[in-house]
């Protein structure tokens, strides 16, 4: 693929191709079955030898599944692919098929929150240490790279949003010998493709961007045909963290309209992203595509980043008065959302990364939705004035 190609283009076209369906539906129709028959001993034989693919029960291989795990390796440039129940489905079973007890995990600073959570409580009963670098200091992942077992990264990270020198960390690791695997929720396979770039598996919670309408949880990992076997044999029928046809078939349809989305999300964030930098009461915005140019193989940005609020804004207030943009989390479907870091702050017992990362209290994360900038930005500076201290 031509890097140089228009980002939205390039994706526009591989959603609009998927050959041929049933009765030459449009649609792909949905296999919601547990179980398939075999019409002779013969074919049954041969399939249980393993010289024959075909599906036998859904936890294992399901046809309208196996559609959507092959639009997403297309998208990603991956050999194979494999769809999951939510994303943290699909970050467990990978990681897990890559750590034995007394590895060495290195993961980014800044990971989404239940990643973090997933290393320092479960892997850690399971006798695997993780150790967090800044992705952005090279030396430091160099240092911490040998003997690995695997190094996790996430880019832009949650909240901080450090858009990350992807290709140098991914080389790196090739150096080190140590297998990447990477969280491209934020950038979706839009604008990010991390195989591309030298990662050796790529994931995504598909209940962000990829669904996009913010009605189905489901992740995804894809990358070498070798790597996405590894999973598949190690722990994805044990875990059983499976994708459901039905889900596979909203994500097929949310990703028809996955570049179209991203181009407006993009458009609008950034529209509220300068308004907000350029605000009295606002102390900084985080966001990749504010002031530097973006890391080589980051071709877009999303509709997700974060700001902090001076100490003169009632943060409390802001968030009542606030009508387009719902208080909620999750984020990457049609709707508006905002997050203050204080709920997370004063979130109950458990590794609580936000305190742990010294993410500030004065932080608000947005979820840019399909509303409209202008009367977002309406509601939004209306709110701040109604809060201002
Ligand atoms: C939501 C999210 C996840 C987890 O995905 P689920 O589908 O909720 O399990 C992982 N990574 C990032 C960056 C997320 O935002």
């Amino acid at each position: 693929m031509n890097e140089d190609a228009d980002p939205i283009a390039r994706a526009s076209l591989i959603v609009a191709h998927d050959g041929a369906n049933a009765y030459d539906a449009v649609v792909p129709p949905i296999a919601q079955t547990s179980l398939f028959t075999f019409p002779s001993y013969e074919e049954m034989n041969e399939t249980y030898k393993g010289n024959r693919v075909r599906p036998t029960y859904t936890r294992g291989l399901n046809p309208t599944v196996r559609h959507f795990e092959e639009m997403i390796a297309r998208l990603e440039g991956g050999e194979d692919a494999l769809g999951f129940a939510s994303g943290m489905a699909a970050i467990s079973s990978t990681v897990m098929s890559f750590v034995r007890p007394g590895d060495r995990l290195v993961c980014v600073r800044h990971v989404y929150p239940d990643a973090y959570r997933l290393f320092e409580t479960l892997l850690k009963s399971y006798g695997v240490e993780t150790v967090y670098v800044d992705g952005r200091d090279e030396a430091a992942v160099a240092r911490a790279l040998p003997g690995a077992a695997l190094f996790y990264l996430e880019s832009p990270t949650s909240w901080s949003m450090d858009a990350l020198d992807v290709a140098s960390l991914a080389t790196l690791a090739r150096k080190h010998g140590v297998v990447t695997a990477i969280d491209n929720s934020w950038a979706s396979p839009v604008f990010q493709q991390p195989l591309s770039l030298g990662v050796d598996l790529v994931l995504h919670s598909a209940s962000k961007y990829i669904g996009g309408h913010s009605d189905v949880v489901a992740g995804v990992v894809t990358g070498s045909k070798a790597l996405v076997g590894r999973v598949r044999s190690t722990t994805y029928p044990y875990l059983g963290g499976k994708l459901s046809p039905f889900d596979a078939w909203l994500l097929i349809r949310g990703l028809r309209t996955l570049p179209a989305r991203m181009k407006a999300h993009e458009a609008a964030a950034l529209h509220i992203a300068r308004r907000l930098a350029a605000h009295p009461l606002v102390e900084a915005v985080l966001h990749p595509g504010l002031g530097n140019t973006l890391p080589p193989g980051l071709s877009g940005t999303s509709g997700l980043f974060s700001f902090t609020f001076t100490e003169d804004v009632d943060i409390p207030t802001f968030a009542d008065r606030l009508r387009l943009f719902k208080l909620g989390v999750s984020w990457g479907g049609h709707e508006s959302l905002v997050v203050p870091a204080l709920v997370v702050h004063n979130q109950a017992a458990g590794p609580n990364s936000a305190v742990d990362f010294g993410i500030s209290p004065r932080m608000v994360r947005l979820h840019v939705g399909l509303e409209g900038a202008e009367a977002l930005w309406a509601d939004l500076g209306g709110a701040i004035e109604a809060a201002r201290i």
